[in-house]
């Protein structure tokens, strides 16, 4: 009788919703996975509160899409503001504008996002241990030995894992061991930030408002449910203590949130920073561990799971022999580039935003005015599209095709197979497929070897791929384009 290889399990270090969400990834793989946190309990505490349609294409395949758009609220835009809170632009979102049938942007209650996952890991039945810290790593031929301290007792023990995902935050114990270090790129940068409740609905328009004043950069978004975000960015010597009781309030009136319940307020550092090595052998980084942005774009999370949705099945394929570790490889070459590009561009609209003295002001508001009233730019300023991966070993961006759509997602375009209506991504598959066009109104998707013939509903596929000269898409397992022709 031959038994079946038994895999050792993928160990992902940090349950945050970077971590949390790889785990689900792999597992819904059909991968065993050990989910490890040194902390006996989630924090509790709200960081992001954005999340755009592109990062939900990981929450999807991690199965809690919809239960995040329960708990979450479509962003209507975005509301640029003067010192004295005058609009000098605004930036509507339009209703159905997103590719992938959600809504481009929505605002969220980190708590509520984690919960759900946890929810989600319970349900896929991953093995989640809580109060146990990775200490250290050793590689062998194949296999990683993780050595894991109980919290509470110190005890030590070694856990065989068939690959490491070091999804464990900003101090990553992980990114130390595998000898990686954060590369600057921009100014670290202090701001406050206050969550609020208000027991009755604050009149507020339900966008991010943007205070562009250099003197007090602010920004102001209603969150979800009864919940209130404020952040404003400290001043040289001033720290959150300043800023409390009257100080506060006058912060806050402008938004007539000064009897708003302030639920916590504290100090943050954002800071700019690229990891500037992404792994070593088996061991792998995503997440806040590899990546640090400011907040003016939203993208800390959302870069995190596009991290841990483009190296799942990378992971997949390494740990069953499906392929090498040289296809490790591609994973530092593809969200390298990409961290940077979102890190330095959040860096740049601070700047934009936010920066200069007093004579940045009128430069701002004509700039402003100009960009408001040319409808393609004010477009572009609530695009939820994130820049293309580079060219690589998976993208290829030959031709005039694969120069306009390798490296990007898929839409999830909705289609009708055999009478029922779904999205694309249900047809699409676990694995690589390719989707052509196939007469008016028709798509083929090849997938696992399987033709299958579906009604384009809205016309979004072929639109995209005409509208690129392509006649068929290479589409990955985690969406993105590989090559089109
Ligand atoms: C004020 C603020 C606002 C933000 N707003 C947004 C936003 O609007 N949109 C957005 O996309 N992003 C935003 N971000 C960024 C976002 O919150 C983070 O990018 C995201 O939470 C990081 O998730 P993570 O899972 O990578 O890390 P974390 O959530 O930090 O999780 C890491 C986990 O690893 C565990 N851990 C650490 N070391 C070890 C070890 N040695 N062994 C075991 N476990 C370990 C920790 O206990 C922790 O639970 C914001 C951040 C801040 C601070």
């Amino acid at each position: 009788m031959s038994s079946q290889p038994v895999v050792p399990p993928v160990v992902v270090v940090g349950a945050g919703p970077v971590g949390a969400t790889a785990a689900l990834l792999l597992a819904r793989r059909g991968l065993p996975v050990l989910l490890l946190d040194r902390r006996a309990h989630p924090p509790g505490l709200p960081r992001a509160v954005h999340l755009d349609d592109e990062a939900l294409r990981a929450l999807a395949d991690a199965g809690v899409a919809e239960e995040f758009l329960a708990v979450s609220r479509p962003m209507a835009g975005l509301r640029l503001l003067d010192a004295r809170h005058r609009t000098l632009a605004e930036f509507r979102r339009t209703e159905g504008a997103g590719r992938h049938g959600w809504p481009q942007a929505s605002m969220f209650h980190q708590p509520d996002l984690e919960r759900l996952l946890r929810t989600a890991l319970d349900r896929e039945g991953v093995e989640v241990r809580s109060g146990e810290e990775v200490v250290a790593l050793a590689e062998g031929d194949g296999s990683v030995t993780v050595t894991v301290a109980e919290r509470d007792t110190g005890r030590r023990r070694d856990v065989v894992a068939s690959a490491v995902l070091g999804c464990d935050g900003a101090n990553s114990t992980v990114r130390g061991l595998l000898g990686a270090r954060m590369r600057d790129l921009g100014r670290p940068d202090r701001w406050l930030v206050v969550d609020l409740r208000a027991r009755v609905p604050l009149p507020v328009w339900p966008g991010v408002h943007q205070v562009c004043d250099p003197v007090r950069a602010a920004t102001f978004m209603p969150v979800s449910g009864d919940r209130y975000r404020f952040e404003a960015r400290l001043r040289p010597g001033e720290d959150a203590a300043d800023l409390t009781g009257p100080a506060l309030a006058g912060l806050l009136a402008p938004f007539g949130a000064q009897d708003a319940e302030v639920v916590r307020a504290a100090e943050y550092v954002h800071r700019a920073q690229v990891v500037d090595r992404w792994r070593r052998g088996r061991v792998l980084l995503a997440g806040d561990a590899a990546h640090l942005t400011p907040p003016f774009v939203g993208q800390g999370l959302g870069l995190g799971l596009r991290d841990v949705h483009q190296l799942a099945w990378k992971v997949a394929a390494v740990v069953t022999g499906a392929a090498g570790e040289e296809l490790f490889d591609t994973h530092g070459a593809e969200r390298g580039p990409h961290a940077r590009a979102l890190v330095r561009l959040a860096a740049l609209v601070g700047r934009l935003m936010t920066g200069g003295g007093a004579g940045a002001v009128p430069v701002r508001r004509a700039v402003l005015a100009a960009v408001a009233g040319v409808p393609a730019l004010a477009a572009y300023a609530t695009d939820s599209r994130t820049p293309p991966l580079r060219p690589g070993p998976l993208v290829d961006r030959s031709g005039r095709a694969g120069r306009r759509l390798a490296g990007t997602l898929v839409p999830r375009a909705r289609v009708r197979a055999g009478g029922d209506e779904c999205r694309i991504d249900d047809v699409l598959g676990a694995g690589t497929a390719v989707v052509a066009l196939a007469g008016p109104g028709r798509v083929a998707v090849t997938a696992g070897g399987r033709r299958t013939e579906v009604d384009d509903v809205d016309g979004a596929l072929t639109c995209w791929l005409t509208g690129a000269r392509a006649r068929f898409a290479v589409v990955r397992p985690d969406r993105v384009v590989r090559a089109a022709g």
